[in-house]
């Protein structure tokens, strides 16, 4: 075949640059028969088609293809690659925070991608970095910042938004890394709780992870401020710079809120004391919880849209914490979290734009970019390309979503995580774990009928002489949790997960428990008494004494 005879089929394979409606419905057609194929996978079970053997081996020794296929067979192979996906919008999932994603956010991916803006540069993507920007104030206006004064970028990640966070820190306790490297006397702190990128990012930035500092938390899940108050002064005390501290508000595992009030008083006090020349960066990992940012104005005495007393009690739980985000310096959201928002759309607020100048490059370095233009967030932002695809699926779900939307769904999966608690609480059998966290993770370990579970919990938590018990127990669960499983995948109950370490007893042992988090607007009550039904038919199953 002559290559202009390879070129017109290869150029079908394209959308068309000219308006051409007949491809245009070839083009349509296209995806909505990769739709159709991945319909046809779904059934009652709570994952697409069935869980079939990954074959690792085989895949290292993938080659490319002699000769060019076509848009229909590559569809369907790629379709074929969704076999065995959990739906993570299925009523009967319950497993992890990984949202489910909206038809607008999925329409906003496409478009980006089609398109394929590069938002380093509003030459290269007009309006979706406008996008981009109006995210940024609708965000900033949600969780109390200054929209006047505030700024933001998207990034890759959660991970990402901390990494900036912790750099704007650095590059305030200790001026000029960008040119310099980094000092040994920077530290940062984060609890135990936090989510481990912090190690990542302490390493990566050069801080290392021996300069990260990790403060235990309370029992329940908090950030211990006398031992981050200690912590601080000592560093303080021995020339160490404190690059950031990092606050987490939602731990992952848990939703543990750290006590951003009080943690910004704590470092003003600092500043104050130790005569600092710069003011120790607060970097709030939100994540998980801004999103709750949207009950601020939620009147809870007056209840418009009608939650159950638990439901409210557990958003005025999260909502003390969480109305003093604007208390950060910076503040890391993912909207492919708890924004139904398709990966990757995670971004970074900064409370003070001008922090950004701290990280900006000089135009001399960057000498075939922002030559023109009047938004150049390429400037300062770590990534060079930078998709359109998170600024507009999240865009596209703030506007489905509303205030209201928001607090309507957030709502409900609080009342469901309240439920599932109720019905918990119901079984003499069950404890839940996290139970003065309010977000919609529970985390729950069941014991055998004759342990006495009204005691247990103290006990193997917080005495050393019930280390055995503590790790017979861990047995017990993980074996639950087998079960749970393996009937779930028989389209028997509800998928949830297991957590290997939820934290660490008080003598160091870490604690197994089973986890259920709510992430899905299709979950119900009857889905949730299906999770206590089936893990109390487990524990029925395993026995009392059996060998754990
Ligand atoms: C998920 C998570 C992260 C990491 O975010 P990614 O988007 O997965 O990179 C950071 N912090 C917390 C609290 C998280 O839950």
């Amino acid at each position: 075949m002559m290559y202009r005879d390879i070129l017109k089929r290869i150029r079908l394979a394209f959308p068309q640059p000219m308006s051409d409606p007949i491809h245009d419905s070839y083009f349509v057609h296209s995806i909505m028969r990769a739709l159709d194929q991945v319909d046809a996978l779904k059934t009652e079970l709570p994952i697409l088609g069935n869980v079939v053997f990954s074959d690792y081996e085989k895949a290292r020794q993938a080659t490319l293809p002699d000769a060019m296929s076509s848009v229909e067979d590559v569809t369907a192979e790629i379709v074929s690659y969704l076999r065995g996906m959990p739906i993570f919008g299925h009523p009967r999932t319950q497993q992890n925070v990984i949202a489910p994603t909206t038809i607008p956010s999925l329409v906003g991916v496409l478009l980006a991608s089609l398109h394929n803006p590069n938002i380093a540069w509003d030459e290269y993507s007009r309006l979706v970095a406008l996008a981009e920007v109006e995210v940024v104030a609708i965000a900033s206006k949600m969780v109390g910042y200054d929209q006047a004064q505030s700024s933001g970028v998207f990034t890759f990640g959660g991970t990402g938004t901390t990494l900036y966070g912790v750099k704007l820190g650095l590059e305030k306790a200790c001026p000029h890394t960008i040119q310099k490297g980094v000092p040994e006397e920077a530290v940062v702190f984060v609890s135990d709780a936090g989510h481990y990128c912090a190690a990542n990012i302490a390493g990566w930035l050069g801080i290392g992870t021996d300069n990260l500092v990790v403060i235990p938390t309370t029992h329940d899940n908090e950030i211990n401020l006398e031992l981050l108050n200690q912590s601080a002064r000592e560093a303080l005390a021995n020339g160490k710079k404190i690059a950031a501290i990092i606050a987490t508000l939602g731990t992952t595992d848990a939703f543990g809120l750290d006590d951003l009030e009080e943690i910004a008083k704590m470092r003003d006090a600092l500043v104050e004391e130790f005569e600092l020349e710069y003011r120790p960066h607060i970097h709030a990992d939100a994540v998980i919880g801004w999103a709750w940012s949207a009950f601020n104005d939620y009147s809870l005495e007056g209840n418009p849209l009608g939650f159950r007393p638990r439901t409210i009690r557990a958003l005025a739980g999260a909502r003390r914490r969480i109305q003093h985000l604007s208390l950060a310096d910076s503040i890391g959201i993912d909207f492919h979290k708890t924004g139904f928002a398709p990966y990757i759309s995670s971004l970074v607020l900064v409370k003070d734009q001008t922090d950004l100048d701290l990280v900006k490059r000089r135009p001399e370095q960057m000498p075939y970019l922002y030559h023109f233009g009047e938004h150049r967030p390429g400037m300062f932002t770590l990534e060079t390309s930078r998709a359109g695809t998170g600024p507009l699926a999240a865009l596209a779900n703030l506007r489905l979503f509303g205030e209201q939307g928001l607090q309507a769904t957030l709502g409900h999966l609080v009342e469901m995580t309240q439920l599932l608690r109720e019905h918990l609480g119901g079984r003499s059998g069950a404890t839940t774990l996290n139970r003065d966290n309010f977000g919609t993770v529970t985390v729950f370990r069941v014991y055998p009928e004759e342990v006495d579970t009204f005691a247990i919990m103290r006990q193997e938590f917080e005495d050393p002489a019930y280390r055995d018990s503590l790790i017979a127990h861990n047995a017990y669960n993980r074996k639950v949790f087998d079960y749970v499983h393996s009937e779930a995948m028989e389209g028997r109950g509800v998928v949830i997960s297991l957590t290997d370490c939820y934290r660490r007893t008080d003598y160091g042992e870490p604690i197994v428990a089973l986890k259920s988090f709510i992430l899905s607007p299709f979950v119900d009550e009857a889905d949730v008494k299906t999770v206590v039904d089936k893990v109390m038919e487990a524990s029925g199953k395993i026995g009392p004494g059996a060998d754990c």
